[in-house]
C-alpha cells in the first residue's frame, strides 16, 4: 500500500482549477438574471394592467392586442439574449468545468501511482502547473503554444489572464477605468472577501484630479465615490482630502507620499491579489508549490556544507558556497562544485522551505551518489573519512589498489578501509 494515491493531498492544490470556471459561470449566470429582471418587471405590468383593465370592463380589443403583441415581443428578445449568452459564454464555460471534473475525477479511478495512467495525469498536471507558471510570469505567447501542443486549452487559465494583462497594462499607462469595471462586475464577490481594492482606485483618481488642481471636480469626485467609504476608510479620506490644498510639489511628506507614482505598482499589486483571492489562486505559481513540497523532503543542513555535498540532490547542487543564513559553512574547504555566488536554481526556492525530518535516514556516497546500505557498505579511510565500497572498488581498479579520499586528499591500500557497520 506504499504507493497508494493520496487523493486528499493532491486535491489539496486544486482548488482554484475548479474556482476559476465557477467563477466565471457565477458572473455569466448573473448576467442573464438581469437581463430576465429587465424584460419581465414590464410584461409583468402590462399583463397585470390588462386584467385590471378588464375587471373594470374599460378594455378595448385593439389596445389589448396591441399590448399583448408588445410584451410576446419582449419575451421573444429575452428567449434570444439569453440563447446567444448561453451559446457565446455559458456553454463554453460549462464545457471547460465538465473537463475540468473529469480531469480530477480521473485520480481516483487509478490503482496506485504505478499505475501508467496516473503517470500520464500527473504529466499532464505538469503541463498545466507549467503553462499557470508562464501565464503568471507575463509569458501568455508561450502559454497559449503549450497548452495548444498538449491539448489542454480547457485546463488552464489563459482567457483569465489575458484578462489580468489588459487591466494591469492599463494601470501600467494610469488608467483606473479598466480595473474599476473590473470591481463593479465582481462586485459581490469582492464585498465578500472584504477587498478594498476599489476604494484604492477611488482614491488614486482622487489624487490624479489634485494632481491636476481640477479642485472643483476633485470635491465632487470625493463626494461621489469616497464618501461611502467613510464607515471603514475616514483616516484615509481625511488625509487624501488635505490634497486639495497641498500642490504636486509639496515637500511635506505624508501628501508627497500621496502623489508619489509608486502607488500605480502598488495598485498593480493589489488588483492581482484581488484576481487571484477570488479566484482561490494561490499568491504563487503552482509549480512552486509543488516543488516546495518535494524541496522541503530533500532539503537537509548537510546541502549546505561544501564537503557533504550530494551529487544527485537538487538543494545541494545549487546551494553554492556563500553563507547560507542560520547553515554553518566551511569556507576553508572550497569545493569546485559550488557556485561562488549564493543559491541558484532549486536551492534557490528550497531556502524558504523547513528542513525535512527524517526519523530513517539514509546514507549517501558523496562521490556516487548512490545509497550505502549492506549491499553497497560504507568503507572508512583511517581519517574516519567515508565512502561506499563501489566508489572505493572502482577507484582501486583504477589505480592498482590505491584508493584516494577526494576530501583529505590520503592515499591507502583498499585493504586498509574499514567496513563501517550501520545500527
Ligand atoms: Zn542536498
Amino acid at each position: 500500500m506504499a504507493h497508494k494515491i493520496s487523493e486528499e493531498g493532491t486535491l489539496l492544490l486544486e482548488q482554484p482549477f475548479v474556482r476559476v470556471p465557477y467563477e466565471n459561470y457565477r458572473k455569466i449566470f448573473r448576467t442573464s438574471q438581469k437581463h430576465v429582471e429587465r424584460e419581465l418587471q414590464p410584461v409583468q405590468t402590462s399583463a397585470a394592467k390588462l386584467a385590471k383593465d378588464a375587471e373594470a370592463g374599460s378594455l378595448q380589443p385593439a389596445q389589448a392586442m396591441e399590448s399583448i403583441d408588445a410584451m410576446i415581443a419582449r419575451v421573444e428578445n429575452l428567449k434570444r439574449k439569453l440563447a446567444e449568452l448561453n451559446e457565446t459564454a455559458g456553454k463554453p464555460t460549462q464545457d471547460v468545468m465538465r473537463a475540468r471534473l473529469q480531469h480530477l475525477h480521473g485520480l481516483s479511478t487509478f490503482q496506485d501511482i504505478t499505475d501508467p495512467e496516473y503517470n500520464r495525469w500527473a504529466d499532464t498536471r505538469l503541463d498545466r502547473w507549467l503553462v499557470d507558471w508562464t501565464l503568471r510570469t507575463g509569458r501568455v505567447e508561450t502559454a497559449r503554444e503549450i497548452a495548444r501542443r498538449k491539448g489542454i486549452e480547457s485546463l488552464v487559465d489563459i482567457d483569465l489572464f489575458t484578462e489580468i494583462r489588459r487591466i494591469e497594462g492599463a494601470l501600467h499607462v494610469h488608467s483606473c477605468t479598466e480595473a474599476l469595471a473590473w470591481c463593479s462586475e465582481n462586485k459581490v464577490a469582492l464585498r465578500k472577501i472584504k477587498s478594498t481594492l476599489e476604494f484604492e482606485l477611488r482614491l488614486q483618481e482622487f489624487i490624479e484630479l489634485c494632481r491636476q488642481r481640477s479642485t472643483t471636480q476633485a470635491i465632487a469626485y470625493s463626494k461621489k465615490h469616497l464618501i461611502a467609504w467613510q464607515e471603514t476608510h475616514l483616516p484615509q479620506i481625511q488625509h487624501a482630502l488635505a490634497l486639495l490644498a497641498y500642490a504636486p510639489g509639496t515637500s511635506c511628506g505624508p501628501y508627497k507620499r500621496l502623489y508619489d507614482l509608486s502607488r500605480w505598482d502598488t495598485l498593480v499589486r493589489s488588483f492581482r491579489n484581488a484576481v487571484y483571492a477570488l479566484n482561490t489562486l494561490s499568491p504563487e505559481p503552482l509549480l512552486h508549490l509543488a516543488l516546495y513540497a518535494g524541496l522541503s523532503s530533500l532539503k537537509l543542513r548537510s546541502c549546505y556544507v561544501p564537503h557533504s555535498k550530494n551529487a544527485d540532490c537538487p538543494i545541494c547542487d545549487g546551494a553554492g558556497s556563500g553563507p547560507v543564513a542560520g547553515h554553518p559553512t566551511n569556507l576553508s574547504h572550497p569545493t569546485s562544485l559550488s557556485h561562488p555566488t549564493g543559491p541558484q536554481g532549486l536551492a534557490k526556492l528550497a531556502e524558504e522551505v523547513p528542513f525535512s525530518h527524517h526519523i530513517n535516514s539514509t546514507i549517501v556516497c558523496r562521490i556516487t551518489g548512490n545509497i550505502m546500505d549492506e549491499d553497497n557498505p560504507p568503507m572508512a579511510f583511517p581519517s574516519g573519512r567515508v565512502y561506499s565500497r563501489g566508489a572505493m572498488e572502482e577507484m582501486a581498479a583504477r589505480n592498482g589498489g590505491i584508493v584516494t579520499s577526494p576530501d583529505t586528499g590520503e592515499e591507502v591500500e583498499f585493504g586498509e578501509l574499514r567496513k563501517v557497520f550501520i545500527s
